[in-house]
């Protein structure tokens, strides 16, 4: 069997946190290596959501009565543990959000929206997520800026900055993946962010991958904004963080308009709450908000910089398995990769793959992993992701690459 499954017997052991791990699916047990899409969450976050809608369901900040409290309390307590998860200096730097890819319209619409004027420049790179390519499309076409693309060389799937300096002088906005969905490539943020501020240019981070995966640090990094789910990284779906620099945020317009974003309404006008109530409209996810820091103490329990070694050591044990699959071609760094590899498995589509995969209970994703073009500069309409966690084993890397072959097998006959 395997490398360093005694080395990591701690996380191993965790699995029996996580309910929906202990199952079977088709006959076996399930092998879930879907986390990029969304991880499992562990009994105390779910426990968690349920405790609040057990005892306090509340609306937040505008009740007197004890539940109100309550639920204000802890939805203002997980916007402050947030901020401490992150590095950031103040809680009002931290805006509840939907998910990633409502922070990034946030920016998009909130920031870009009112600052930016037609023939200015975006700067992206060709591995974003959709998510952080068409909301820049739209505000694009809507002010009339253009956008650029830092290259992806090679199946290796490392950014080319040779050129970066030149593309991002004169850029007003550079916004980049932290960690590639599609090839578990760890582009070096921190770095990038200091090019392209020290250029002029506001830096947003993508760190839908990293959040719940590594330690992160917004001042360290050096960024203006970054945005990230709590679905990706233990917590619930439907809540997500963006936190922007507090000087940026007060320059800001509203992103929408209702109750809770304003301090007066008259009929003809209104004024805006202080940051980060601004951009907080409607009734938020209070549940998610108390999901997500049960998440985060989760986590920190555990220690990121432990779960960022068990995944890289996971990643680099698959990678070097299923490269010994004939005719398998593996897309993004051999090493120093994030937790997932994504593949081509001669020529077999994708979805067939994911589907044989899945008679035996491993759950994989195939297909472009909203990075569609990504894939055309590759040259691949479609690829097989296997994306881990903290749950995941040694053993069932093992499993994967014995499943491939066998499918592989099968379509040689
Ligand atoms: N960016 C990256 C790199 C992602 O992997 C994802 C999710 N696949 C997103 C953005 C979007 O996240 P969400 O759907 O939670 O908004």
């Amino acid at each position: 069997m395997t490398g360093g499954a005694e080395a990591f017997a701690d996380l191993e052991a965790r699995r029996g946190d996580f309910p929906a791990l202990d199952q079977e699916v088709n006959g076996n047990r399930l092998v879930y290596l879907d986390n990029a899409a969304t991880s499992q969450k562990p009994r105390a976050v779910i426990e968690e959501v349920r405790r609040f809608y057990e005892r306090d369901n509340s609306n937040v900040h505008r009740g007197v009565h004890e539940l109100s409290n309550r639920a204000t309390l802890g939805f203002e307590g997980a916007r402050r543990r947030a901020a401490e998860f992150i590095g950031a200096a103040t809680p009002e730097e931290i805006i509840f959000t939907r998910g990633t890819t409502e922070g990034i319209n946030l920016v998009a619409a909130a920031w870009a929206g009112r600052h930016l004027r037609p023939g200015d420049r975006i700067l992206l790179t060709e591995m974003e997520h959709h998510s952080n390519l068409v909301p820049w499309q739209i505000l694009a076409a809507r002010v009339g800026a253009e956008i650029e693309f830092v290259p992806v060389v090679g199946d290796e799937g490392l950014l080319d900055l040779s050129g970066f300096d030149a593309r991002v002088r004169g850029a007003r906005l550079f916004a980049c993946t932290h960690i590639s969905n599609a090839l578990g490539t760890i582009n070096p943020v921190k770095e990038l962010c200091a090019r392209a501020r020290a250029a002029g240019a506001v830096a947003l981070v993508d760190a839908a991958q990293s959040a719940g995966h590594a330690p992160l640090d917004v001042r360290e990094i050096g960024c203006d904004f970054l945005a990230f789910s709590g679905h990706k990284m233990a917590g619930p779906t439907g809540i997500g963080i963006l936190y922007g620099r507090r000087e940026l945020l007060e320059k800001m317009d509203p992103y929408q308009g209702g109750g809770e974003m304003i301090s007066s309404v008259h009929f003809e006008h209104s004024a805006w709450a202080p940051v980060p109530h601004k951009f907080e409209a409607g009734t938020p996810d209070i549940s998610g908000a108390f999901g997500l820091r049960a998440a985060m103490d989760y986590l920190d329990a555990i220690g990121r910089e432990r779960i960022m070694a068990h995944d890289l050591a996971l990643a680099e044990y698959a990678y070097a398995r299923l490269a010994e699959i004939p005719g398998i071609r593996l897309l993004g760094p051999a090493r120093g990769r994030a937790g997932l590899v994504s593949f081509v498995l001669g020529d077999i589509h994708a979805h067939d793959v994911v589907m044989l995969a899945d008679r035996v209970g491993i759950a994989l994703r195939g297909g472009h992993h909203c990075t569609q073009p990504l894939h055309r500069r590759l040259g691949v309409e479609s690829t097989v992701r296997a994306s881990f966690y903290l749950y995941n084993t040694f053993a069932e890397v093992d499993r994967l690459a014995d499943v491939l072959r066998e499918i592989r097998r099968y379509f040689s006959r």
